[in-house]
């Protein structure tokens, strides 16, 4: 079933959502050659408990850091740990918190000093693939309309989306009903209601959309070895169209 927050909930799920954008901000400052990932998530960590979060991923299932931080070829659920960021990676950072029993949920791939003109679009379109999702999120739309803008929008600038790993509802829980693929044809699934809270997630790969989970249980990478970025946002569905709940 899919959980309709009311407009008082809204407001603490902007809350949330504020909150994870911040966090993003202060993380994103750190970025540069020669830091370790173990140093953005603990930098994360701070700042979300600091201004009364807690980090949402932090022990779920088991995983380990309170951020996930995928670098290069790694689609998502990367470890933060001692690997060292060099010029030209980049690294994507999923950040999530709990703030008064609401979650926001919010990722970006960031470019650690200067970047390959490949990389840089790769990060153009998957940003872009996300807005075409968002715009999507309106009343009256099938669920599917968002997936169907978001893989329309990448095939055309001949990238790929993954399959594996999709959006999801968001409230009170961080994985809430539905799920939502970034791909398919359009029309399908329920109809967008106002007071719908998604995660709308795009990953986008520069070679083939197959993945592989490596023996970590947790880090996704591309098949390939193609580089692969992810951007996120915390959207409700609104009378006056989507609104984005992680912003600064
Ligand atoms: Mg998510």
């Amino acid at each position: 079933m899919i959980v309709l927050k009311s407009k008082d909930e809204l407001q603490l799920m902007a809350g949330a959502g504020r909150l994870v954008a911040e966090t993003h901000a202060v993380v994103a400052a750190a970025i540069k050659p020669g830091v370790t990932t173990a140093s953005l998530d603990a930098l994360a960590e701070e700042y979300i408990r600091d201004n009364g979060g807690v980090p949402s991923f932090k022990g779920y299932h088991g995983f380990p850091a309170s951020i996930c931080s995928s670098v290069n070829e790694v689609v998502v659920h990367g470890i933060p740990g001692p690997q060292v960021l060099r010029e030209g990676d980049i690294i994507g950072l999923d950040i999530g918190a709990i703030l008064e029993g609401f979650h926001g949920d919010m990722a970006r791939t960031y470019p650690v000093g200067e970047i390959s003109s490949e990389a840089e679009r790769l990060l153009w379109v998957t940003q872009k693939a996300l807005e075409q999702g968002v715009a999507a999120a309106i009343v009256g739309n099938r669920l599917s309309d968002i997936g169907h803008a978001v893989q329309s929008f990448v095939e055309a600038q001949g990238l790929s989306v993954v399959r594996d790993f999709v959006g999801h509802g968001i409230g009170r829980s961080m994985h809430e009903p539905p799920q939502i693929p970034n791909f398919g044809r359009p029309g399908r699934g329920p109809r967008l209601k106002p007071g719908m809270v998604l995660a709308i997630e795009p990953m986008v790969n520069t070679g083939g959309w197959e993945v592989v989970v490596l023996s970590d249980n947790w880090t996704v990478i591309t098949a390939d070895k193609s580089l692969s970025a992810h951007f996120e946002d915390t959207v409700a569905v609104t009378e006056d169209g989507p609104l984005i709940l992680t912003e600064a």
